[in-house]
């Protein structure tokens, strides 16, 4: 597991982290997701990856407690599918009741809507429940965006960095992203904006009234060692010293 920070516009501080799923070959080197992901859902082998992930992610998070507020873990569609799921979610829960469930988000993306024959709402409405958040991956590059955010209820919009990337020099994504942002608000939901590489674009977010960013900006995803370092030394939070 990979762990790459959340920071919030307003503090400047890391508020939480999105787990990022690696593999190590055996001649050492990292694949990344995009390279076993699927191969792992016609397989069927997602379920076990997935529970890895999710244990893995919580152990990391109840570690660091007092530096880090949540953890967000990535379902894919397939996943969310599976009849165990939410047993399994459930029983994981129960294994860490040290863990507040509000601090683990679950990303899940427009896909699992679409794809799945399971009421997805009626599943999500039961994860609600065991008091984990919900956050919609991707936001914005699927087909009916509005009709997720109005069936799905969800805590947590991810605005994909499609959207993102060259926002400070483009009026076009600058007027999609406030509407976001407004609607999120209305809907009682956070917003965090994905893939912020520019130092311009992290300040048109800031100025947008966004309240979380996650980006290459502020560091790639990192493994844990190296993101415990940047945790409690505050090391990514570096380059905004100038805004705050
Ligand atoms: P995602 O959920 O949209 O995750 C964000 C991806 O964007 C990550 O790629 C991250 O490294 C990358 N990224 C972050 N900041 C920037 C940036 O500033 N610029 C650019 N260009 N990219 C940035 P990664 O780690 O390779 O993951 C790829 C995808 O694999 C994820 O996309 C997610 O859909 C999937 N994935 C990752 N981990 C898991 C997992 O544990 N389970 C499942 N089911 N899927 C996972
Ligand atoms: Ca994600
Ligand atoms: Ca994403």
């Amino acid at each position: 597991m990979w762990f790459q920070p959340v920071v919030s516009t307003v503090t400047g501080q890391i508020i939480g982290a999105e787990a990022l799923v690696r593999m190590r070959t055996p001649d050492g080197r990292i694949l990344s997701p995009y390279h076993f992901i699927g191969a792992a859902e016609e397989t069927g082998m997602i379920v076990q990856l997935g529970e890895h992930v999710l244990r893995s992610a919580i152990e990391h998070l109840i570690y660091w407690s007092g530096h880090l507020g949540y953890v967000s873990v990535n379902v894919s569609p397939r996943q969310l599918a599976e009849p165990d799921f939410v047993p399994m979610l459930a029983g994981v829960l129960t294994a860490y009741p040290q863990l507040d469930p509000s601090r683990l988000v679950l990303e899940i993306t427009e896909t699992a809507m679409l794809s799945s024959t399971v009421d997805v709402g009626e599943r999500l409405a039961t994860i609600k429940r065991l008091g984990v958040r919900i956050a919609l991956d991707d936001f914005g590059t699927g087909y009916s965006s509005l009709t997720w955010l109005e069936s799905v209820p969800a805590d947590i919009v991810k605005l994909d960095r499609s959207f993102v990337a060259g926002l400070a020099v483009d009026q076009r994504k600058s007027s999609i992203i406030q509407a976001v942002l407004w609607l999120a608000r209305s809907l009682g939901m956070s917003t965090i904006a994905e893939g912020v590489e520019e130092i311009d674009d992290w300040a048109a977010l800031q100025a947008a009234g966004c309240p979380a960013v996650q980006g290459y900006f502020f560091s790639e995803p990192r493994p844990p060692e190296e993101f415990q370092e940047m945790l409690i030394n505050r090391k990514c939070v570096t380059p905004l010293a100038q805004f705050t």
